[in-house]
């Protein structure tokens, strides 16, 4: 059989192999990463995707001369059993919080004298250090430095060249100038001259800079160096026009080519200290520092500044989430009267993907949705980041629950909100369900809690009402959200996989959503999602508290609810909720989608 005979994928890997045994490799490890750990990835370092055909967001290809696997957990097996299917790579089951059940592979599979390869650059620094623990133990080599695909990947995408452009005000509320003063501050008190940063959002919140090089993200691929006068931008040149230069320029902030980030690290004198976070750099970062420099290992501070939103950044929130909620009215009273026609052609899932960006759009100060729409109609809503495709949809007929979770990035803010609405009949179990969830969501909407509670321990208080019922789901409870920027940033997390250690403190200003569910697989899945607000909620002899304001404005579907499950301060919740969505959605509403609000807010 000739090479063009193979399986496109197996052609692929035929020819890496070629290039592993010239260079004496064997074995070579492609995580799903690019060199910032960015959520979402470039296409540029998407390699695993490239040469396995797995398109899931999660996963780790290892290839040796004889064997091809893919690691990833449960939630992309059957899509990874099609996928791999004939490729000749085998998938490989990781079962939950286990990430890394590879390294141990390598270990016990690789004997002594053998050489490992990774691209460092792509390997984050924590799961670096383990596999080169793991390798050494075993006598086993581990070269991280070179990128193996470059040299099989002959139409890899470039470098991500979109423009950087200024996030301005009024939308910007703090300046760049004022950021980087408060950068340096943290780094004098944390004993730092210099500090690195390579996570994308860090970089974009401090320059007050947003790109359009990763999907969903307002973000560009950077990475910075900021000393006591200066901060130095490594960016590919052409991203950044003149004017917005000397705009930099300015605030002391200078310009160098993406590239030379390693050369500069080798330069640095040895009496500084650098301040980096381990959680967000890469391991080749990592080994460009040279060791007379002293490295300080911290959270980036910018995280916490990121995180707590000024006053001023929530009014425009506050007026993002009215247009996004003007939106999803639009998008509901559409679909509700679609599917109410007799003569219409039936809508599938991909339907609701479109529609629902186009009401947005529509809105001013709209950039682009936050994140992949997950439009699952009866189970797969209950396929936790389920997508449609044009390949594998739904058509939306007959009786069943419909789970929309989608977002929106404007100019004032990032919005993720999720509904269930029913379409044709809803049975008394999905009404059974849905309420629990409800209750989930507004017993922790409700909460008043001391500032500087652990985020995670707030996980419980949405899952109690759930777990009295005997019931669970398999998601955290709420992730923080930026503005007009990541739709899912920390440092809080209200998680049980989170450890309630102390940077994950809530604090004044956070944005973070709430959102438990319940899925029933192969039948339904149900989630409700709002964003809130950490306000502050008085002082007590205990304290400085806090409590949640609701920022999502968006009815919630009350022919889904068992209204004898609710107590009446649950009823008065939802009353409240609903008057506040009318009053403050009406204005921007005319026509059969203000008829829609009307109609989906009254009391209960
Ligand atoms: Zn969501
Ligand atoms: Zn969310």
């Amino acid at each position: 059989m000739s090479s063009t005979d193979l399986h496109p994928i197996a052609a692929r890997l035929t020819r890496l192999r070629s290039v592993m045994h010239q260079q004496q490799i064997d074995a070579l490890l492609i995580p799903s990463a690019d060199p910032h750990l960015s959520e979402y990835l470039p296409a540029r370092w998407q390699g695993r995707e490239w040469l396995s055909g797995f398109t899931g967001s999660v996963g780790t290809l290892i290839v040796t001369p004889q064997f091809a696997g893919v690691w990833t957990d449960a939630r992309y097996w059957t899509q990874a059993e099609q996928q791999l299917a004939g490729t000749g790579i085998s998938l490989m089951k990781l079962s939950s919080g286990a990430s890394i059940q590879y390294v141990d592979w390598l270990a016990a599979t690789m004997q002594a004298g053998q050489t490992v390869a990774v691209d460092g650059n792509v390997l984050g620094l924590a799961i670096g250090r383990q596999l080169s623990l793991a390798l050494q133990a075993n006598d086993v080599r581990l070269r991280t430095e070179g990128d193996l695909l470059e040299q099989v990947w002959e139409e890899r995408p470039g470098m991500p060249l979109s423009p950087v452009y200024p996030h301005l005000p009024p939308y910007a509320t703090v300046s760049r100038a004022d950021k980087l003063a408060s950068l340096r501050a943290a780094m004098q008190k944390l004993g730092a001259q210099l500090h690195l940063i390579s996570a994308l959002d860090d970089i974009a919140y401090l320059f007050n800079l947003r790109g359009s090089d990763i999907s969903f993200n307002p973000v560009f691929v950077a990475h910075a160096l900021i000393d006591a006068q200066h901060a130095t931008l490594f960016v590919s040149a052409g991203k950044i026009d003149a004017a917005l230069q000397a705009a930099l320029a300015a605030d002391g902030v200078l310009l160098a080519p993406y590239d030379a980030l390693a050369a500069r690290l080798d330069q640095l004198p040895a009496d500084c200290t650098l301040l980096i976070d381990p959680r967000r750099i890469s391991y080749g970062t990592r080994q460009w520092i040279p060791a007379r420099v002293q490295v300080l290992d911290a959270i980036n501070p910018a995280i916490f500044a990121k995180s707590r939103k000024s006053e001023a950044d929530l009014v425009h929130v506050r007026a993002a989430m009215e247009q996004d909620g003007a939106a999803l009215c639009e998008f509901f009273s559409w679909l509700e009267a679609t599917l109410a026609d007799p003569q219409r052609a039936p809508l599938t899932e991909l339907d609701i993907d479109r529609e629902i960006t186009v009401a947005r759009a529509r809105r001013p100060g709209f950039v682009s949705p936050s994140f992949a729409t997950i439009a699952g109609f009866r189970s797969n809503g209950a396929i936790m980041h389920y997508r449609a495709t044009p390949a594998q949809h739904a058509v939306i007929e007959g009786d069943g629950l419909l789970l929309i979770d989608s977002g929106g990035q404007y100019l004032g803010g990032t919005t993720d909100i999720t509904r269930v609405v029913p379409v044709g009949r809803i049975e008394a179990a999905q009404q059974r369900d849905f309420t629990l969830v409800l209750k989930g969501m507004m017993a922790l909407s409700a909460t008043r809690f001391p500032r500087g509670c652990k985020s995670p321990m707030l996980d419980a208080i949405a899952r109690a009402p759930l777990w009295a019922a005997g019931m669970d789901f398999g998601h955290g409870t709420g992730h923080g959200v930026g503005y007009f920027l990541n739709v899912h940033e920390g440092p809080q997390s209200i998680s049980p996989s989170a450890m309630p250690e102390p940077h994950t403190a809530m604090e004044a200003g956070m944005i973070t959503s709430i959102e438990p569910g319940l899925y029933r697989p192969g039948q339904w899945g149900i989630r409700i999602e709002n964003l809130v607000h950490n306000r502050p909620a008085g002082t007590t002899e205990f304290g400085d508290f806090l409590e949640f304001e609701t920022l999502t404005l968006c009815p919630i579907d009350t022919r889904c609810i068992e209204l004898t499950l609710l107590r009446d301060d649950e009823r008065q919740w939802l009353n409240d909720y609903h008057a506040s969505v009318r009053q403050r959605l009406a204005p921007l509403l005319s026509g059969a989608a203000l008829a829609w609000l009307q109609l989906r807010t009254e009391a209960v």
